[in-house]
């Protein structure tokens, strides 16, 4: 891996705490590449203690972080930011050589996640309080917006480096110091972004990486941890559920970005072509694994034969492969789990009446690539309709009106990403607001961008990210009543 990259010295393998580069006192953990299935480089695997340590760090670095000026900490994030920008090419590879995204789709992911840090960096100056009218002719109200303090956070692996600077970036910004612990697939993405915060001049302690093999250990630590402050997670609604409950013990402040089952809806009035490349993005990208790919694509009645053929002309371009090869649209599945589970839904349809339209199989190349698939005839009484894929498989749902396919769209735990399909402008106002989803796109199947809030609704989370609501998620309300 090192050879490929421009500037070798970005591929760290210690932990980073304190400003300091640590090795793990549990050893290593093994990272591999899912496109070849090697091992690409041994991870320093922290111990619970050596994670305690890392906040105790944080703890004392967020006293005087928290007292810079916003300018002061954009000024850093810019940094931050610029030298992501700057090296985009060599943690794409990076980011590609993990987790198997094609090459620039890693890139692009690279300047998805530094927007945050570049958007963040700017909201720092504007950390607004607010003065209120007193209820007595001698009082003063006063709301300041202080830093939570420090913030832990947990994330998977399907985006390595957007997933924690959607985070830090707020974090930072908001004058927080935070403890990463990225997963254990995908831990060189984060410890590259603790290379460039160390060179980006942000001060030792106020962002640390902490790789680890023991999730569940790391996961206590940060909930019982009284200087942990905030817990942000993203990663599946079961694991979601598992840290509230221990976060409760401290009433911690939680965000959680949690599992999705998004519908894609299309309506006979849409253009069709516009919606298949929507649902092309929508659910191929990063291979089908992102919480807000469709997994549920509604079709309705009049256009549902057409739209299939068109969806499969596109499907059938797919060009799947090694992510660092070139002209490589989709790469591998992160693990055999995730293979396994695209089998059970696919099984699951076939036995139950649905058809396969096109792929079904592990693909060629072995390892965990799997065909890009459609199944046609699909209906609610199939796993698909309520669990989530997670992989290259596109269910196509038949309905025929509106009111059905938004009882169908709901009828499920989840709440992130909905996308739907239509022009008529009153069927459209309506079905946005009936859609219960903290997300909606409209004659679009990407939503992401740093200058939204994302997240979710029911259980898909709590919080947003992104936008100018999402350093809240960082912030603590003071109110201040005094007597002149
Ligand atoms: P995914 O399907 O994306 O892997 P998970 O919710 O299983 O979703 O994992 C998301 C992150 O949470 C990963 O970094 C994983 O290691 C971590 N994790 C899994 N179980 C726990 C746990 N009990 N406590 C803390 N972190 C956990």
């Amino acid at each position: 891996l090192k050879s490929l990259l421009k500037d070798p010295t970005l591929l760290a393998t210690d932990g980073y705490v304190g400003g300091k580069w640590i090795k793990g006192e549990g050893g290593t953990f093994p990272v591999t590449n899912p496109a070849r299935g090697d091992v690409i480089a041994e991870v320093a695997d922290l111990s619970r203690a050596q994670v305690a340590g890392a906040i105790a760090q944080a703890e004392q670095a967020q006293k005087d972080w928290a007292g810079w000026t916003g300018k002061e900490r954009a000024a850093v994030l810019r940094r931050w930011f610029d030298l992501m920008m700057e090296n985009a090419e060599d943690l794409g590879t990076i980011l590609t050589a993990e987790q198997g995204k094609p090459l620039a789709e890693a890139v692009g992911e690279i300047a998805y996640g530094a927007s945050f840090i570049e958007f963040f960096g700017e909201q720092a100056k504007r950390v607004y309080g607010e003065t209120i009218p007193g209820h007595q002719r001698d009082k003063r109200i006063m709301v300041l917006k202080q830093p939570i303090g420090v913030a832990a956070s947990i994330t998977p692996w399907n985006f390595p480096n957007a997933m924690i600077t959607r985070k830090a970036g707020p974090a930072l910004a908001a004058g927080c110091s935070f403890v990463a612990r990225p997963a254990a697939e995908t831990p060189l993405s984060a410890l590259v972004l603790g290379v460039l915060a160390e060179r980006a001049g942000i001060p030792a302690g106020v962002f640390n990486v902490v790789p680890s093999s023991r999730a569940s250990e790391i996961g206590k630590e940060f909930c019982e941890n009284p200087a942990v402050r905030k817990l942000t997670f993203t990663g599946s609604t079961e694991v979601g559920r598992i840290l509230l409950r221990q976060a409760a013990d401290q009433v911690m402040k939680c965000s959680m970005e949690l599992g999705g089952n998004a519908p894609f809806i299309v309506f006979d009035d849409a253009d069709l072509d516009a919606a298949v490349e929507g649902a092309m993005m929508c659910k191929f990208r990063n291979n089908g694994q992102t919480c807000v790919c469709a997994n549920r694509i509604y079709v309705q009645a009049g256009v549902y034969d057409a739209f299939a053929a068109k969806l499969k002309a596109a499907v059938d371009k797919l060009n799947v492969g090694d992510g660092l090869a070139e002209g490589v649209t989709t790469g591998p599945l992160i693990n055999r789990d995730a293979v396994d589970k695209v089998q059970e839904h696919l099984a699951d349809v076939t036995a139950k009446g649905g058809a396969i339209l096109t792929g079904g199989l592990p693909h060629d190349l072995g390892g965990t690539f799997f065909q890009p698939t459609i199944v046609t005839g699909v209906t609610q009484e199939m796993k698909v309709a309520t669990e989530e894929t997670f992989g290259p498989l596109a269910p196509l749902f038949r309905f025929d009106d509106v009111d059905e396919v938004i009882a169908m769209a709901n009828d499920t735990i989840f709440g992130l990403a909905a996308y739907f399909y239509a022009k008529d402008l009153s069927r459209v106002y309506k079905v946005a607001e009936m859609l219960e989803y903290g997300i909606v796109g409209v004659n679009t199947g990407i939503i992401s961008t740093e200058l939204g809030p994302f997240g979710g609704i029911k259980q898909s989370g709590l919080g947003r990210e992104g936008s100018h609501h999402g350093i809240e998620d960082y912030l603590e309300m003071k109110y201040v009543c005094l007597s002149v």
